[in-house]
């Protein structure tokens, strides 16, 4: 099948390579030419694990294509994907204008009837506003679907190539029979595409982040009773994990979620709420919480030092929202860095893939190391941000003769208390016990 794919970012990259993975002709437009032009090099611009192979292969074989010209993308596409940011609006609300900015441009360049679909997060009601801006524009028919993406960073090549699930919300039967054609070779195992109402696709989007953030707020709670009670939050999720109606994942408490996603996501459905006349009190509740959470490891610092950190000098290991990914909107690092360094302190960070990024944003605001260990030089404390995998099992050796102190702050519980007892660091993690 001819698929565009408007908007290169995270989710349309990977859409567009996992669609030519299997044989479809895919073309990926964007705005950003310079990132086009890298792309049009063989260059990937972001990092996303098992996505290099998948691009240069499909790109060699002829299936993958990208340009800056919208017209040129949809002239022979029959399923044109909007993958377009809706970040928040002053208001919180998803700012729509750049999903409904391309529906109006499309409309305006469209000859056939073609199938438009929403991959972005979008509010309630978003397919009808395309319908209507679309409606305008041409006379042609058109059909608009939506077809939320659920792939998580770090791992988005396996989930789009093997999804739990696809949702696909669309009331027109021609694009029923597409889309189920489009997706049925990443479903072979049997897992389903669930066809619904176009509403009920929008919401079940957020409905699935939201409740993911419900997760992570419930459990950093916990964690903070635990501190509170002298229990162990890692004990404590071990505990009810092990319910299935419970389950295992989503449970580890931390500093608070970020990323692209959760943050808007949570922000969204409260705002679409408030416009509905309806008060969604545990969303309320979940961002909240969250705001609370992310000062933890910063008030944990400041404490230790009895609220004095001015001239204190940290190594910051983890700088990405999450392992995995170079990514780093809204992440936890970025609070960090912030406060401490307005209090007084300077950082060296590490982190495996994030570095550019972090650069480009925050320039000479703290300095960068190349390895971990190279971060730990003259550093009083370590502070652990993010879960890469190569902070899990350090040479502690390596990190007491790096540390002036042997200081752990670590935000995401990565280390055993009785090793860290047993090596003798003063060692600070979320919901256990302090190892003094
Ligand atoms: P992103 O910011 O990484 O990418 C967006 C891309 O769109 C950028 O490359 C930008 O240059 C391009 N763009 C902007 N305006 C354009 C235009 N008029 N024409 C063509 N290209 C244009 O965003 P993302 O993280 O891929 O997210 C896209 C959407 O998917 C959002 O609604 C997000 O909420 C949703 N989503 C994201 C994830 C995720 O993990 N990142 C997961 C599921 C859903």
């Amino acid at each position: 099948m001819k698929i565009a794919v408007v908007g290169t970012g995270y989710v349309g990259l990977v859409t567009g390579t996992c669609l030519a993975e299997t044989g479809n002709n895919v073309i990926c437009v964007d705005i950003n030419v310079e990132k086009v032009k890298k792309m049009q090099e063989g260059q990937l611009p972001i990092y996303e694990p098992g996505l290099e192979q998948l691009f240069h292969r499909n790109i060699n074989q002829g299936r993958l294509h990208f340009t800056t010209s919208l017209a040129e993308a949809i002239e022979e596409a029959k399923i044109i994907f909007l993958a377009l940011p809706t970040p928040p609006g002053g208001d919180g609300a998803a700012d729509l204008s750049y999903v409904l900015g391309a529906a109006k441009d499309i409309a305006g360049i469209i000859k056939e009837y073609k199938v438009i679909v929403t991959k972005s997060t979008v509010p309630v009601g978003t397919a009808d506003k395309v319908r209507a801006v679309m409606s305008k524009e041409t006379n042609l028919e058109f059909a608009v679907v939506s077809n939320p993406e659920f792939l998580r960073e770090g791992v988005a090549v396996e989930d789009f190539m093997k999804p739990d699930r696809v949702v696909v919300g669309t009331t027109d039967e021609r694009a029923r029979k597409l889309m189920g054609e489009l997706y049925a070779p990443y479903v072979r195992q049997g897992n389903p595409v669930i066809f619904m109402d176009e509403r009920s696709s929008e919401l079940t989007k957020y409905a699935a982040n939201s409740f993911l953030a419900t997760k992570i707020s419930f459990m950093n709670e916990i964690a903070n009773m635990c501190e509170l009670v002298g229990a162990d939050v890692d004990m404590v999720r071990r505990g009810i994990g092990a319910d299935e109606r419970i389950g295992k994942r989503f449970l580890f408490a931390g500093i608070g979620y970020g990323g692209s996603c959760f943050p808007k996501d949570v922000q969204a459905l409260a705002k679409s709420a408030e416009e509905n006349q309806y008060d969604f009190q545990i969303l309320n509740s979940v961002m909240s919480v969250n705001e609370i959470q992310k000062k933890v490891l910063v008030q944990k610092v400041k404490k230790f030092y009895n609220g004095d950190i001015a001239g204190k000098h940290f190594a910051l290991w983890g700088l990405a929202f999450k392992p995995e990914t170079d990514d780093i909107r809204e992440a936890p690092a970025l609070y960090i860095i912030d406060e401490i360094v307005a209090a007084g302190g300077t950082i060296t960070a590490y982190d495996p893939e994030a570095m550019p990024n972090i650069k480009n944003l925050l320039g000479d605001k703290i300095k960068y190391a190349e390895d971990p260990y190279q971060a730990l030089d003259g550093a009083d404390a370590l502070l652990i941000v993010t879960e890469w995998s190569v902070f899990r099992t350090p040479d502690f050796d390596q990190l007491t003769s790096g540390l002036q102190s042997k200081v752990i702050f670590d935000g995401r519980n990565l280390y055993d208390l009785d090793k860290m007892e047993d090596c003798g660091f003063y060692y600070n993690s979320i919901g256990r016990r302090v190892v003094e």
